[in-house]
């Protein structure tokens, strides 16, 4: 759920407010606080005004499949993956979303055979995102449903493979297991990005999805954005949002464009300052040293996904990857390891969501500065003995 467990107990006049190693640590979301203070440094110049007049019409750009997308965002959209070299966006259809979640469902209605009597299943490799199944049953479609684990996945016939890279909640990066000759794939590649793992080539996929949560941190102005090879595909993914929400706030594709403006000016400062992707990628860097020394400290207690290094043509060097979750199993005598973490007040998602155990839990790592501290505080207050 999304109610927000991690406030204190005020309003609970009966009992004083909780000291702070009694204060609950709420790592269940990957709500990407971790950036604020970059862009609380870029100050005005990402700031953007939009008069009463401006952003009236429902329409962007009559001349484009996807009528409301802003030009604006999408020419700064071709910029940042340009500069990034992370994605093909040529011969590429862009469609804008409120948020990947949308255009998610928008790539499975695009997707779906409309005249099969049967919905066509929708899998993907566990530990998969814990929210694939729920977004693809909470409607009890006619045309898709949820199909479960990819690897375990025996039906003949045509199906929708989900393949997030690298993985949310583990960081590895993927491809599709099945390769039928009749699947049809949808890459999330959310943390595709070189804060989280070196960018190894251009990704050149039928179907990508991105979003701005995850590239600068702005999960509030719900922005993604799907390339999309088939302009059919694309075309009823437009639909898609168009009988859904009609289009996409238009405020809140300006001020991505803006955000990601700066993103790929900081990339091209000559002779200093520091670029959005340096500034993210040194504190995940920073997170995972002291994750894994805490780690460590637990002496086999817990233990964490390791990761070679590769090159990564960004940072134009060799480089392992800093994923935006910890993926933390508990080995000993532990079985439901969230339970266990919940006994500290620390909240984290239990591997039940991912289609895994519950010896494993997922956890941010991309929450505050305030909130990352108090959790290694709180790890070291365990008693593993
Ligand atoms: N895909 C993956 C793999 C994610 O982790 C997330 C966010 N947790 C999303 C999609 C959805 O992102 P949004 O709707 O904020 O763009």
């Amino acid at each position: 759920s999304f109610s927000n467990s991690s406030s204190s107990t005020c309003e609970d006049h009966h009992q004083p407010p909780p000291k702070n190693n009694n204060r609950v640590i709420n790592l269940d979301h990957g709500d990407p606080r971790v950036y604020e203070a970059f862009w609380r440094e870029t100050g005005e110049k990402t700031t953007i005004k939009i008069a009463g007049w401006q952003s009236m019409s429902y329409f962007s750009d009559v001349s484009n499949v996807c009528w409301f997308l802003e030009p604006e965002f999408a020419e700064e959209v071709v910029r940042l993956h340009r500069v990034v070299g992370n994605a093909v966006t040529e011969d590429r259809h862009l469609v804008v979303g409120t948020g990947s979640s949308q255009l998610f469902l928008a790539a499975l209605y695009a997707l779906s055979p409309t005249n099969s009597p049967q919905p066509i299943s929708v899998v993907s490799a566990s530990p998969y995102y814990s929210s694939y199944p729920s977004m693809t049953d909470y409607q009890k479609s006619g045309l898709y449903k949820w199909g479960g684990d990819a690897d375990k996945f025996d039906i003949s016939g045509p199906y929708i493979e989900l393949v997030t890279s690298p993985n949310n909640p583990d960081g590895f990066v993927r491809r599709s297991v099945l390769n039928r000759s009749e699947g049809l794939l949808v890459h999330d590649l959310a943390y595709y990005w070189p804060q989280y793992t070196p960018i190894s080539s251009p990704s050149n996929h039928d179907l990508t999805l991105f979003t701005l949560s995850k590239t600068t941190g702005h999960a509030g102005m719900r922005i993604g954005w799907a390339l999309v090879k088939d302009k059919e595909v694309a075309k009823k993914m437009t639909k898609f949002i168009e009988l859904n929400t009609i289009g996409v706030s238009k405020d809140s594709q300006l001020r991505a464009a803006k955000v990601l403006r700066a993103v790929s000016d900081s990339c091209k400062l000559q002779g200093g300052g520091e670029s959005f992707f340096q500034f993210s990628h040194k504190i995940m860097t920073d997170r995972w040293k002291q994750l894994r020394e805490a780690v460590q400290r637990s002496n086999g207690f817990f233990s964490v996904p390791t990761f070679s290094p590769s090159f990564c043509t960004f940072f134009n060097q060799n480089l392992v990857p800093h994923p935006a979750f910890v993926w933390l199993k508990c080995e000993k005598n532990v079985e439901d390891c969230e339970s266990f973490l919940r006994g500290y007040n620390i909240l984290t998602r239990s591997g039940t969501h991912f289609g895994v155990s519950q010896q494993y839990v997922r956890i941010s790592m991309l929450d505050t500065d305030e909130n990352f501290m108090h959790f290694l505080h709180r790890l070291s207050t365990i008693n593993f003995r």
